[in-house]
């Protein structure tokens, strides 16, 4: 690569915005991009020499902050072992360490582990357990999925069919789709109990169509990109219950949730409930590389293995990249070794003081605080092109969707930083 210092940026940005497709982007009429050059604890580094202090840990990863000793030492140590080697018929020590912390860390009834690159692969995997599991179980019928409104669970074809049907474009792509079943997203608030009637939905569609349903699929009480709603616990502790009554598996999408983000390590530990099968993602290698894992319990893995062909058909190049899974050992322990759930009520508190008061403004309608994560609805889409640009010139780092400006810092932020990026929504508010 070239040498960073004499890289010239005016062109290279030039090239970006004609070869190079961002996220949800247009390449025909793109929006500006910010050229990061390094990032450090809580700071992202301009090329233009300016910090900006990151409300978003790059997508619910970074949790640990950016270029952590620990972190940049595991991957260097097992640079120098081994960057990859194939898995088929192969085993080693980082993935060996990291499905050992995984069953101790995720409910007591997943035991079982599959590694896979990114979490949209993660729930593709879920949703074939599921298939395969009802299959070997002589039901093969069972082979749909059912799911609630509201939800992302990746981009994908079948992760996208689970995906809420409006926000998820599905009209798009009518026709090319595998059928999923979509259930009212519930109303019942964080805080509150079951509403009545919140889980009626639900319920009809498990009583009309349990025999073609294999697995419900949902973000446990957070739904993230679909519009980052916070839901009551009772909600999900009752979703558990009609899975059981009506044999369908519960898969439990904690790519965005897991590993401390809503308070608890996993968030069905609020509803104290365990899933089937679980996906868990981002936040795995404390942001350092792509890596995700479905979780599933004993009773799924023996049924898969009862019946022809006796194997779970699933097996990526990269299945459990030693790189990836070393720095997801590294990370995961130094999660556990912190004292993050004290840090996450003191953000959670912060945020509470400083993000909730934002509802009196007029032009917004809802405010939301749970764990590291707060959220600032708006009544209108907000001009994300402009505003992002206001963020940055007042020196933080927010990326807002749709009518939602939301923030989930790294869990190392300090009082002063998380303070400015407050400060820098409601400023962006007034204006
Ligand atoms: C981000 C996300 C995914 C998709 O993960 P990718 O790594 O982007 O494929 C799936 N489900 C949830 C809940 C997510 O937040």
């Amino acid at each position: 690569m070239e040498d960073s210092s004499t890289f010239n940026w005016e062109k290279g940005l030039a090239f970006d915005s004609e070869h190079i497709w961002h996220p949800y982007t247009s390449i025909e009429n793109a929006l500006p991009v910010y050229a990061i050059e390094s990032a450090s604890g809580v700071r992202l580094k301009m090329a233009n020499g300016k910090e900006l202090i990151d409300g978003m840990s790059s997508w619910w990863t970074a949790i640990h902050g950016y270029n952590h000793p620990v972190l940049n030492q595991a991957v260097q140590d097992q640079l120098a072992k081994m960057s990859h080697v194939m898995f088929g018929g192969i085993t080693h020590q980082p993935a060996i360490e990291l499905a050992k912390l995984l069953v101790e860390l995720s409910p007591s009834s997943l035991t079982k582990v599959f590694f896979c690159d990114s979490g949209s692969v993660s729930v593709e995997v879920a949703i074939k357990m599921s298939l395969q599991y009802w299959h070997a179980k002589g039901i093969p019928s069972k082979n749909q999925v059912l799911t609630i409104k509201n939800g992302y669970h990746g981009d994908t074809f079948k992760a996208m069919s689970v995906c809420d049907p409006v926000n998820g474009m599905h009209h798009i792509f009518k026709g090319a789709f595998p059928i999923s079943y979509f259930a009212e997203a519930p109303n019942s608030k964080f805080e509150e109990g079951l509403r009545p009637g919140d889980i009626d939905s639900l319920k009809q569609l498990l009583m009309a169509k349990s025999d073609r349903i294999a697995s419900l699929i949902l973000e446990p009480i957070v739904q993230g990109a679909g519009g980052m709603r916070f839901y009551s616990p009772q909600y999900l502790k009752m979703v558990r219950e009609l899975c059981n009554q009506h044999n369908v598996l519960l898969i439990a999408d904690e790519i965005a949730t897991g590993f401390g983000r809503t308070g608890k390590m996993f968030a069905v530990e609020h509803a104290q409930i365990e899933p089937d099968i679980m996906c868990v993602g981002k936040a795995l290698t404390g942001g350092y590389m792509s890596l995700a894992a479905t979780l599933a319990t004993t009773e799924v893995s023996k049924t898969i293995s009862s019946s022809t062909p006796g194997v779970f058909m699933h097996g990526p190049t990269f299945m459990a990249n030693p790189l990836a899974c070393a720095t997801a050992v590294a990370s995961l322990k130094l999660l556990i070794a912190s004292p993050w759930q004290k840090r996450i009520a003191i953000i959670e508190q912060q945020l509470q003081n400083e993000i909730l008061p934002l509802i009196h403004h007029p032009k917004v309608k809802d405010t939301r605080v749970l764990g590291a994560i707060g959220v600032v609805e708006m009544h209108e889409n907000v001009n994300v092109a402009q505003i992002q640009k206001f963020f940055v010139e007042l020196g933080v780092w927010i990326r807002p969707f749709g009518k939602l400006i939301y923030i989930m810092p790294p869990f190392i932020i300090t009082e002063l930083e998380l303070n400015q990026i407050s400060k820098a929504i409601e400023l962006a508010i007034n204006k």
